[in-house]
């Protein structure tokens, strides 16, 4: 399976080459044939008008020999459009032969006697054009004494071809640009479902052991109750039950961001808006996580300087905002964790909520992928940070359904900000 979607990518990038290299030919074929038509036209011109002015020459001299073999000899012998012709008359049997052979750019010609003089010369035929003229001996034998020959000159028309096979070109460009795009779109979306089926089972075994620990904390917590000595010890039984309830709870809480994800997955987030004080929500979730911050002999202060902190929202999913936000910054912590939560209003009716913390912080590709579903940064020595890589994506959808914006500024082992700016509300705004 691994090998092949390569082997299918060269096959399909062979197979769409070789069909161009194939349309490439054919298009060169169908030149090199119009050449040739054009080459046979030119030579029947140049026969026929021979023919015509040689037929011309015979009335003129009012010669009727109707016997081939005396005409030629009468011919190699007499033969001189010099003083039979005018030039005007020579222009229209060439014009003509020339039309009705198809030809229809302009030309030029020029008779040359047998001293190679001009007998006659159109106006823009040039000396120099002789060796890249079609030229006729105008009497039928070449040795003849009176020899004179008829130069022409017609450029090749190259635009005719693409005249011709203009929209044929065009149809297979347009055919193959289709089949060329259509490959690379389906190669990219094989590529990023791969990428999906990787980040999806990466989820799943994260998950796996998230689950797994609580489970064994339960597991062993239970089998310390049923022993005989702890049985009877009610000390004891408490630390286990609340062992129990706390691993419970961290669960509960896994299960549930598991379920917010797939809620968001199917776009159903169901707003509940309401009046709510936000300084009242912080302070209430900051209180809540204070033990585990103090725990790790860190700090939490709150600066909420807002005046306008009212805004409309939905209390549940804005307290999941601010806990997710706190619980990160207390998570990606190095040691001591200093978390600073600061609101301010600004300009046109805007609250602005920051999140400061002294963490390990991201580079520039982390922080632009952190929004993004199941992305976790490697985290290098801070191995016991667990997390499914959905918070921030919840975080994200949250605030984009208050019509709010999330913003991140980051320095890498100095900490993070997290600013969250909200809409406060309009009755309390006026
Ligand atoms: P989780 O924490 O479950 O991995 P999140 O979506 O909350 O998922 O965060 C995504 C990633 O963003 C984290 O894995 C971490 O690399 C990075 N991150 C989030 N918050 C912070 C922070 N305050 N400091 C440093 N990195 C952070």
């Amino acid at each position: 399976m691994k090998k092949i979607f390569p082997l299918i990518v060269v096959l399909i990038t062979l197979s769409v080459a070789g069909i161009m290299l194939i349309q490439m030919s054919w298009i060169n074929k169908a030149l090199e044939l119009r050449r040739d038509e054009f080459q046979r036209a030119i030579d029947k011109t140049l026969n026929e008008s021979a023919q015509e002015i040689q037929d011309q020459f015979m009335t003129k001299q009012q010669t009727h020999l109707f016997n081939k073999s005396d005409r030629s000899y009468y011919l190699e012998n007499n033969f001189t459009t010099q003083g039979f012709f005018s030039r005007d008359e020579l222009h229209g049997i060439i014009e003509n032969t020339l039309r009705q052979n198809g030809i229809k750019q302009p030309f030029e010609f020029c008779i040359l006697n047998i001293f190679r003089n001009p007998v006659f010369s159109s106006d823009g035929f040039k000396q120099e054009d002789i060796p890249n003229s079609y030229n006729i001996g105008l009497a039928n034998d070449k040795s003849a004494m009176q020899q004179e020959v008829l130069y022409l000159s017609v450029p090749e028309d190259k635009g005719i071809i693409i005249r011709e096979m203009g929209w044929m070109i065009i149809v297979s460009i347009v055919f193959t640009t289709i089949i060329v795009l259509a490959f690379a779109v389906t190669v990219r979306t094989l590529f990023n479902q791969k990428k999906l089926s990787e980040i999806k089972s990466d989820f799943i075994n994260n998950m796996t052991h998230e689950l797994k620990t609580p489970l064994a904390t339960i597991s062993l917590a239970i089998d310390a109750l049923t022993n005989e000595k702890v049985i009877h010890d009610a000390d004891k039984i408490k630390i286990y039950s609340s062992m129990i309830k706390e691993e419970n709870k961290r669960m509960n809480k896994q299960v549930e961001k598991i379920l917010q994800a797939a809620r968001l997955e199917k776009e159903e987030i169901k707003l509940n808006i309401q009046k709510l004080d936000t300084h009242q929500i912080i302070s209430k979730v900051a209180e809540n996580m204070l033990l585990q911050i103090q725990e790790k002999n860190g700090t939490l202060s709150l600066n909420l300087t807002a005046t306008n902190h009212i805004i409309d929202a939905d209390d549940v999913h804005f307290s999941n905002i601010i806990f997710n936000l706190l619980d990160n910054a207390m998570k990606y912590s190095k040691e001591a964790p200093h978390i600073e939560v600061q609101t301010l209003n600004t300009g046109n009716g805007m609250l602005s909520i920051k999140i400061k913390d002294n963490g390990i912080g991201m580079d520039k590709e982390t922080q632009s992928r952190i929004f993004e579903k199941f992305y976790r940064a490697h985290t290098g020595n801070l191995h016991n940070v667990k997390g499914f890589g959905l918070g921030l994506s919840y975080v994200k959808a949250i605030v984009d359904a208050h019509s709010g914006k999330i913003k991140v500024e980051s320095v890498v082992g100095k900490g993070s900000t997290f600013t969250v700016i909200l809409p406060t509300s309009l009755a309390v705004a006026g």
